[in-house]
């Protein structure tokens, strides 16, 4: 049994932390200037509405810490992060005076902390909304919030039964910075519940008082002008992820992911390969496993290639922890070695694509991405 007295060991890899190049299985390359170059055509589209940093699961796995100071050189000053934890790490690496606010609102007995942080909760029911106010009494003086409204999405913010409940004084001590809603289908310009969504969102805020409006993510930038409000929330296009899916992306690429080969072989007709023996080699076979796997972010089953060179190299078997193996038999002999780097997100293959060959989106992709890569951070 452990003393329990014995000090804690060291705390897992922080964001940002990374191993050298020469050590790690992996490379991530994240490119701040073309973060910041897609805020800006975010902006320009904006024409004037303000536009915040969406940074929850720390900047969707790109580091939180990193994408707010990259974005704040282009004059951006409100973050959004989805929980309490979140925000008080970023307010550690930003310091004072920006303002952050927590989306999931705050676990009950957490107002304190937030407050220390200077964080303003994103507050979705009645009963956030009491303890925020008992705080600010408690303090003397008023705190900062926004006040979410559930629009038609039913994941977060006060319903409309809630809403027309509330009494008179409910706001007392808080000070609304924002009543914001989400738009659950923003990524489907034709989906009619959009529109239902944008006008139960004006009907709502008619029943709070007067404050400014929030309503779009990135999707939502694209729905046009009447979606815009005073403050849009963009995440997923700031990363690349292309905000109108089937139409050509208008964002620049941001991820570039690349893998290590860790040994390369050749198999005859028939020979097992990885976990299961789900594969069989139907004719000789050249192989490269790479040092990255699902502890990685990629998920077990997902069927899917690397890249090298701009020559597909598709996965063959199960995806393991640490590995991956790849056909390479598209390659002239000998053209990959161990330690070269093969792509598994850049211009051959940009976060999207990979996640559609994983069945999932590219959101999934980036958050997932894992804590043992070499990051490098480029274009700042
Ligand atoms: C995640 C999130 C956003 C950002 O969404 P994207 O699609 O990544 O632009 C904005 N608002 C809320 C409430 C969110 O949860």
């Amino acid at each position: 049994m452990s003393d329990a007295k014995a000090p804690l060991p060291p705390t897992a890899v922080a964001s940002g932390a990374t191993v050298s190049e020469a050590a790690a299985g992996a490379i991530l390359t994240i490119d701040l200037g073309a973060i910041r170059e897609n805020y800006r055509r975010l902006k320009a589209r904006l024409a004037g509405v303000r536009c915040a940093g969406v940074l929850k699961a720390d900047g969707y796995g790109l580091g939180a810490a990193q994408v707010a100071s990259a974005l704040i050189k282009d004059g951006c000053d409100i973050f959004f992060v989805a929980l309490l934890g979140e925000g008080i790490a970023l307010r550690k690496a930003l310091g004072p005076g920006r303002d952050i606010f927590v989306l999931n609102g705050l676990p009950p007995g957490s107002e304190p902390e937030a407050i220390a942080a200077g964080l303003h909760p994103v507050i979705n029911s009645v009963a956030q909304l009491k303890a925020w106010r008992q705080a600010a009494r408690a303090i003397g003086r008023k705190l900062p919030a926004a006040i979410q409204v559930d629009s038609g999405m039913s994941r977060l913010g006060m319903p409309p039964a809630e809403l027309e409940a509330l009494a008179k004084d409910a706001f007392d001590g808080i000070d609304i910075r924002f009543v914001m809603s989400h738009l659950a289908c923003a990524d489907e310009p034709r989906n009619p519940a959009n529109e239902a969504q944008r006008l139960a969102f004006e009907r709502l805020r008619g029943m709070l008082p007067k404050a400014a409006a929030s309503l779009a993510n990135s999707s939502g930038i694209f729905l046009g002008a009447p979606y815009h409000y005073d403050l849009a929330r963009p995440g997923a296009a700031l990363y690349g992820i292309n905000p109108t899916p089937g139409e050509p992306n208008p964002m620049l690429p941001v991820v570039r992911l690349q893998a290590k080969v860790a040994q390369t072989r050749g198999v005859e007709e028939g020979a097992g390969i990885g976990y299961g023996h789900t594969f069989h080699a139907r004719g000789s076979l050249r192989l490269a496993t790479i040092s990255f796997g699902y502890a990685d972010g990629w998920h077990r089953r997902a069927a899917s290639a690397a890249w090298f060179e701009g020559v597909r190299l598709p996965f063959v078997g199960r995806v393991s922890m640490d590995s991956i193996i790849v056909d390479i038999s598209a390659l002239p002999a000998g053209r990959l070695s161990e330690g070269d780097l093969v792509e598994l997100i850049g211009p051959s293959q940009s976060v999207d694509d990979a996640a559609a060959h994983a069945g999932t989106i590219g959101y999934e992709v980036l958050a997932s991405l894992g804590a043992r890569f070499h990051r490098r951070y480029v274009g700042v």
